[in-house]
């Protein structure tokens, strides 16, 4: 296995978003996904091609290695809903891609490499020859989501007078807002009141 990849998730996840630029004419045609059905090469340097995954951990890391998207360059984002699944964008063109594993995928490797020692190395072995058409499944999708923002201004939500950076506000009756004032918040905020209640609360599991 590459020791580029921490788990196999990673080389799933190179096998997911690697267009046809490596070396092998063979395979080439194999691994037409993300990159090709795109028209792009990669990993890219520049920041033409957005990635989103649906999941954190390794697969993303694998994501951002192949594509050269990361969540620093701002070309990755995580939606996480926990799925294997990753969606490329071309930012010229707006064409996007999702891409997630065959529902047969593992079955089908397991079968393929039935000399393997076991489960996980037949995944591996048979992972580098099964053609991508007959592992992955791909739909043309429309983002809903805003990824590019235009501007790099700073706008401040009526609702909690923080900063909202990226164009990531929304607006709500002519009202500039955060997300999480719009109902979209991933916490709730533990207000002093029954500060002393949710810490009782965290006691007594902490005892059980
Ligand atoms: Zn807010």
């Amino acid at each position: 296995m590459d020791r580029r990849f921490a788990c196999e998730r990673d080389r799933r996840a190179l096998e997911t978003a690697r267009a046809p630029v490596s070396a092998s004419g063979a395979r080439d045609t194999d691994r037409r996904y993300a990159g090709e059905l795109l028209g792009m090469g990669v990993p890219r340097a520049d920041k033409r091609m957005i990635a989103t995954v649906e999941i954190d951990g390794c697969f993303a890391d694998g994501v951002s290695v192949a594509t050269g998207c990361w969540l620093g360059r701002r070309t990755l984002r995580v939606v996480d809903y926990g799925k294997v699944a990753a969606t490329f964008v071309n930012v010229q063109t707006e064409v996007a891609v999702r891409i997630w594993p065959a529902a047969d995928a593992r079955a089908r490797a397991e079968h393929f490499a039935r000399a393997a020692p076991d489960r996980r190395h037949a995944q591996l072995a048979a992972y580098q020859v099964i053609p991508a058409t007959q592992l992955l499944q791909t739909c043309y999708v429309r983002v809903n989501a805003k990824l590019v923002s235009t501007d790099s201004g700073r706008l401040i939500c009526a609702g909690c007078s923080e900063e909202i950076l990226n164009q990531r506000n929304v607006v709500r009756e002519g009202l500039v807002l955060c997300r999480a004032c719009t109902g979209d918040a991933y916490y709730t905020s533990v207000h002093e009141s029954n500060f002393e209640a949710c810490l009782r609360e965290l006691e007594e599991r902490i005892e059980r």
